[in-house]
């Protein structure tokens, strides 16, 4: 399948001169095992070697100088170094060389020759000296040393001038590809092609062109990106042509919604909108309703089970975590059974008879809705005739556990419910292959949340307030986060924590922790959602969706550690209520200025898109704001901050290309193909495989 053409960058790092076994697994470490990971190595600084007079010589520093040996004293034994004496007229330099060569170094280096030096000087008690230098060579020979080094990722044993090394000889083996690019678009960016890209990434003229706006980095970066929209794209178009159940908007949908004590709000109502059209269009539907907790995402779901129920289907509704099930089983199945609509709550705790009670409905069909956790997809639990699956927090789920359970039905339409924001700029690098609804507006009556940052020195008044708090019937959620490498220190001090607001707040304050089995989590929560305790103490975000109305308290330790986009979550759990609702971030002085900054976006603004995108470009891309762990993929060139302009105009360009092309039959087309095979990112193999 692959290419011919790629077969010299597809070949292991091995068949490159010098590594061997030894070598091998370094250069793997560093670069990858394919010979395409060692071209695609990329420099991170710059050595300059102009030439200057040994008098300029800066301790430390890597310098190049011209200078005529004075002396050598050979060395026979490895313990002991020869050195070669050299000067320039401004000043001496010792050159050290260990190893048992030194007959070999003076038939090379004679007295009185000139050579060109250049590797780090140091100050020693012998005076100035360099150890091993990087390059020695006849003037004539000047050429050899480059006036600018790029500087690679290295590791112990194989330092970054091996690395270079293994670079220059993969460089030499790229070949020319064809060009998979748009022409109207290069000349645009005046984007160089791809060969040339990769020759000045090996080769730049300077710092600039280690940036990665640097016009041959933005190249190989919307090269990249274009590959994976490609590919999101064609699964997209893929899933489209599958038909699947063409499922009406219902009466009963819009009766079940009347019956409710609210309105939608206007965002509610078009994702409600843009399901039903995707259900009726009789292709499968695979669509993203993001919005923050609370923003009304699970009952609009509700609505398109009711249609799904009323067309004769069922739907399954699944939950990370048997809490959140039970809620969301709360939620709806008081509307659906005031219908008529049979739901069934199926979670890990239903064992024996009580569990084959609980399936026999399903599958006979007397039951229409399941709700659920991981107990969902067992082999046991059989559909009479699943049509839609509705999967909430679905990054916690694996592909295969969701395939798992769309398996259960034939061509099964799926809505992805999310609530953690992501940058508008980068939704296409998260969710190619979706469709998506945002949920942007909160439903009324929700009281903002007072947000205000406070140093640890407070924190007896902090705790003075909590107490005074509780007393009045206020539930509060108190945050430690993960701090240190070792869990075990974190959850000493959240027990630390814990047993400090016992002795004030008394017995009403109970723990949760990652450790801790999810049983006995799930108890602790239902009794802080019961009310039986007034203050629950957790090491880091326990339940994103948890829905606890009472609680009007959330405080966070150690904020400045949070991402901005996880405190907004946290914070979203309170201020459910028509009570007013605060949330203290407690922080560890001195804050950076940036830490400030962020904090204060929190306190301006309480809407998780906004403060998603302030987030990225107040930290920049890399992976401050954990998004690999919520999907971002692991790209090779491009930065999600610095690339955001491409993520758009691959989108657009990558749709274009399979409107007009699927097969990727054309000669652009067969280019892409080259692409795709070069970047690993085919069709089948898309990250966010929906199913
Ligand atoms: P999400 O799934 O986005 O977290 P839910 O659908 O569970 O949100 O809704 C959260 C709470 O808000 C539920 O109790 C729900 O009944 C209520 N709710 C949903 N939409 C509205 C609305 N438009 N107006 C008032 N309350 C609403
Ligand atoms: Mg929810």
């Amino acid at each position: 399948m692959r290419p011919e053409i790629l077969f010299p960058l597809f070949t292991p790092v091995t068949s490159l001169k010098g590594v061997g076994p030894r070598v091998a697994p370094l250069l793997e470490r560093v670069a990858g095992p394919l010979v395409r990971d060692v071209l695609w190595l990329q420099p991170h600084s710059l050595i300059r070697r102009t030439p200057a007079t040994l008098s300029a010589a800066v301790d430390g520093e890597i310098m190049t100088f011209e200078v005529q040996i004075e002396d050598v004293q050979i060395s026979r034994v490895a313990a002991r170094p020869t050195r070669i004496r050299v000067y320039d007229g401004t000043g001496f330099l010792t050159l050290v060389f260990f190893g048992a060569y030194g007959g070999q170094l003076e038939q090379r280096h004679p007295v009185n020759a000139r050579r060109i030096v250049s590797g780090r000087v140091e100050f020693s008690q012998y005076g100035l000296q360099m150890v091993h230098p990087d390059y020695m060579v006849a003037p004539d020979k000047a050429a050899e040393i480059p006036h600018i080094e790029p500087v690679y990722p290295a590791t112990e044993g194989l330092p970054p001038r091996r690395v270079r090394g293994f670079v220059q000889e993969a460089q030499a083996r790229a070949p020319d590809l064809p060009e998979w690019q748009d022409p109207a678009w290069l000349a645009r960016e005046k984007f160089p092609t791809w060969r040339e890209a990769i020759v000045r990434l090996h080769e730049p003229q300077g710092e600039a062109d280690l940036s990665p706006l640097a016009v041959h980095r933005r190249r190989l970066a919307y090269d990249e990106l274009l590959a994976h929209q490609l590919a999101m794209a064609q699964r997209k178009a893929a899933r489209r042509r599958e038909p699947a159940a063409r499922i009406p908007a219902g009466d009963l949908g819009n009766r079940i919604r009347a019956d409710l004590p609210f309105v939608f709000t206007g965002a509610q109502d078009r994702a409600l909108a843009e399901i039903r059209s995707d259900l009726a269009a009789g292709e499968r539907m695979s669509r993203l309703v993001q919005g923050d907790v609370g923003s009304g995402k699970t009952v609009v779901a509700m609505c398109a089970m009711a249609d799904v129920a009323e067309a004769g289907g069922q739907s399954a509704l699944m939950a990370p975590t048997e809490i959140l099930a039970r809620q969301h089983y709360e939620t709806i199945s008081g509307p659906l059974e005031a219908h008529g609509i049979g739901v069934v709550l199926l979670t890990g705790r239903d064992k024996g008879a009580a569990r084959a009670e609980k399936l026999q409905p399903l599958a006979t069909g007397a039951a229409r809705v399941a709700v659920g956790t991981h107990a969902l997809f067992q082999n046991d639990v059989v559909f009479q005739r699943l049509q839609m699956v509705v999967v909430d927090e679905q990054h916690r789920f694996g592909v295969a556990e969701r395939q798992r359970l769309q398996a259960k039905g034939e061509a099964v339409h799926l809505i992805a419910m999310s609530a953690t924001p992501i940058p508008r700029t980068l939704e296409l690098t998260l969710y190619g292959d979706l469709d998506v609804s945002r949920i942007e507006e909160k439903p009324p009556g929700r009281t903002p949340v007072a947000t205000r940052a406070a140093p640890m020195n407070r924190l007896e008044e902090v705790i003075g307030r909590l107490k005074d708090a509780a007393r009045t019937g206020a539930q509060a959620f108190w945050i430690c986060p993960l701090v240190s490498e070792s869990e075990l220190s974190d959850l000493a001090a959240a027990e630390m924590r814990a047993l400090a607001l016992r002795k004030v707040i008394g017995a009403g304050v109970g723990l949760v922790h990652g450790k801790m089995a999810a049983a006995e989590k799930d108890a602790v929560m239902a009794d802080f959602a019961d009310g039986k305790l007034s203050v629950l103490v957790a090491t880091t975000v326990v339940e994103v969706g948890v829905n606890v109305p009472n609680a009007t308290i959330m405080v966070i330790e150690q904020a400045e550690r949070f991402g901005l986009a996880q405190l907004h979550q946290l914070r979203g759990r309170v201020g459910r209520g028509v009570r007013e609702s605060a949330c203290v971030l407690l922080y560890d002085p001195p804050l950076s200025e940036t830490a400030q900054q962020r904090l204060d976006i929190l306190r301006r603004t309480d809407d998780g898109f906004l403060i998603a995108e302030r987030d990225l470009e107040l930290r920049g891309g890399g992976d401050a704001l954990g998004l690999r762990q919520s999907g971002l993929p692991d790209y090779v060139f491009v930065d999600a901050f610095a690339h955001r302009d491409l993520i758009a105009v691959a989108g657009d360009d990558a749709r274009l290309m399979v409107g007009r092309d699927p097969d990727l039959t054309s000669e652009r087309g067969q280019a892409l193909r080259v692409l795709q095979e070069l970047f690993d990112w085919k069709a089948g193999l898309a990250l966010r495989d929906a199913g």
